[in-house]
């Protein structure tokens, strides 16, 4: 169930050991959360930027075998007033700010170790209260609509870092890129042994006609729109993305992305997708995509520090466990209820695959 990389992922390598492969997919397309569009030439992702970064070796052979990638280094930058410096903040650059006297001294006495008790509290003694109340209070009230000590700190440890080492790039992974043509180039290549069914949403309801009994299934949908929101609906937070093509300019912005904490701005963030492409930096036109957070989509869950969103998540795998009918094997953001990167989705589709195939053989051993 569903056509992202982790169920296209899935249905490849299942289809790699001679299964026949059915994918349902609720949308009209092929991609999940991952999507291309061009506009007069111009790469854009109206669900929002997307950089395949990993270290994992067989999953970047895998994507890069089935779709041609050019070397792409991710650059972010953070407005803040009339500057635009590297994010992560790197020291060497704080002294422009009119603040530096008062972040010098905080950042000469801050604990050895983040306090984790929730985002707030990691993030400040990360880099003390004037840089946190600069760069990270209002662009997380924006991004996530509540306040950041009702989040939990393990937002902010993938997210928030402070260097001093001159690397600008935002992933330190060894193999880095873009797919030259789009992702859907990558998506229809690993669903390309599959047979695709688009516009249909599949429930537990529906299992029973979509299956012969026993055959497995790879859920790839959220858990509580899988059983209809028997235990209640899990909290979620969404972007939706507005773009704009701009036909007098190469290249508008100095990175792929721009953060804005500015609490005047509506939007969390700026995109050029351009920047993925170096063989079109000197086309004229690009598109620049503002991202505005609090739709009403599932993009991002919500870690909260009492830990209520993890609990009912923990409910309703409990309740696809117990299914006796098919095995049904929880796979990818959705099902997980986590945030995980693209390489992340391949590799839960692939092991959810070999998990599939492994469980065969050994029926086929006792047989
Ligand atoms: C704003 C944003 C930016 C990101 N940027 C990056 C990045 O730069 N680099 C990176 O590595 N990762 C990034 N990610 C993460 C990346 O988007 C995910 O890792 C990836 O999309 C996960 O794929 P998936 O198949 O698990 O989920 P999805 O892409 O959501 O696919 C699930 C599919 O299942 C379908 N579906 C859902 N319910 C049903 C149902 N009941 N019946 C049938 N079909 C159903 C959906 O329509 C969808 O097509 C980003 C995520 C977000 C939110």
């Amino acid at each position: 169930m569903g056509a992202g990389l982790t169920g296209a992922a899935a249905a490849w390598e299942l289809a790699q050991h001679g299964f026949k492969v059915r994918v349902y997919e609720q949308a009209d397309v092929v991609g999940g959360h991952v999507r291309t569009e061009w506009l007069r030439g111009i790469p854009y992702e109206p669900h929002g930027a997307h950089i395949f970064h990993t270290h994992d070796a067989e999953v970047w052979q895998l994507v890069s075998q089935l779709s041609d990638f050019v070397p792409y280094r991710h650059r972010v930058a953070i407005r803040i007033r009339s500057h635009e410096l590297s994010w992560p903040l790197q020291r060497a650059e704080l002294s422009q700010l009119d603040e530096w006297a008062e972040i010098q001294q905080e950042l000469a006495s801050l604990p050895p170790h983040p306090d984790s008790a929730n985002f707030e509290t990691y993030c400040r003694s990360l880099m003390g209260e004037t840089l946190y109340g600069l760069c990270i209070r209002n662009y997380t009230r924006k991004q996530w609509g509540r306040d950041p000590e009702t989040l939990s700190a393990s937002v902010a440890a993938n997210r928030v870092e402070l260097r001093n080492d001159g690397y600008l790039d935002l992933f330190r992974d060894p193999y880095q890129g873009w797919p030259d043509r789009g992702y859907a180039d990558l998506v229809e290549a690993l669903l390309e042994p599959a047979e695709i069914q688009l516009g249909q949403q599949v429930t537990h309801e529906d299992i029973a006609d979509l299956a012969l009994p026993g055959e497995p299934v790879v859920i790839t949908s959220a858990l509580d729109d899988f059983f209809s929101l028997d235990l209640g609906p899990l909290d979620w937070r969404g972007v939706r993305l507005e773009s704009q093509f701009i036909s007098d300019a190469k290249l508008v912005q100095p990175a792929m992305v721009v953060n804005e904490p500015d609490v005047s701005v509506p939007w969390t963030r700026t995109i050029e997708t351009k920047w993925a492409l170096a063989r079109l930096h000197d086309t004229k036109g690009t598109v620049v995509m503002r991202e505005y957070p609090g739709a009403a989509a599932k993009h991002y869950p919500v870690p909260d520090t009492a830990g209520v969103n993890r609990a009912l998540q923990t409910a309703y795998e409990a309740k696809l466990a117990a299914y006796s009918r098919n095995p049904l094997m929880p796979a990818g953001r959705l099902a997980t209820y986590s945030y995980i990167n693209m390489d992340q989705a391949v590799r839960q589709g692939l092991e959810a695959a070999r998990h599939i195939v492994g469980a065969q053989s050994n029926l086929r051993d006792k047989a």
